[in-house]
């Protein structure tokens, strides 16, 4: 990616939390999981979450990739913490439409932190790579309400 096209404040995030990447580890008793890949790029991700009163309690990631797969994983996973399923389904479809350069309402509000990557719709070969922690956080949510 050219990740010298992006403003120096925006790509030195980025760039952090893909270097050090938050909740990058096995989750304990993970009662939720989901793998998925982006074959475009390569990227292999695996959530994993913990909800508890439809609230999800916490969140994990394990998996290689791209810069920008890594950086969306460890902030979607900082991100969703604490939020209840549906707040974190709203994130998703507010994430996927911001990435492909539509209008999110409220956008900093709802995404926190990773609105930050609103910057990759200005590369749509990188769409699906910041797409893939947040699709698998959703899938993972989906399959859970489906099994109950
Ligand atoms: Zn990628």
């Amino acid at each position: 990616m050219a990740l010298s096209k992006l403003s120096n404040l925006y790509r030195q995030v980025i760039m952090d939390h893909a270097k050090h990447p938050h909740n990058n580890h096995e989750l304990d008793q993970a009662d939720h999981e989901l793998k998925l890949r982006n074959p475009t790029c390569g990227d292999v991700l695996t959530v994993q979450l913990k909800i508890a009163d439809n609230t999800v309690i916490d969140a994990a990631y394990t998996g290689t990739g791209c810069t920008i797969s890594q950086a969306s994983a460890s902030m979607m996973t900082d991100q969703i913490k604490g939020k209840t399923t549906a707040e974190v389904e709203q994130m998703v479809l507010g994430f996927s439409d911001m990435v492909m350069g539509k209008d999110v309402p409220d956008q900093t509000k709802l995404l926190g932190e990773a609105s930050i990557l609103q910057s990759v719709a200005q590369f749509p070969a990188r769409i699906k790579c910041a797409t893939l922690a947040w699709k698998a956080a959703y899938q993972a949510i989906e399959e859970s309400e489906s099994n109950d």
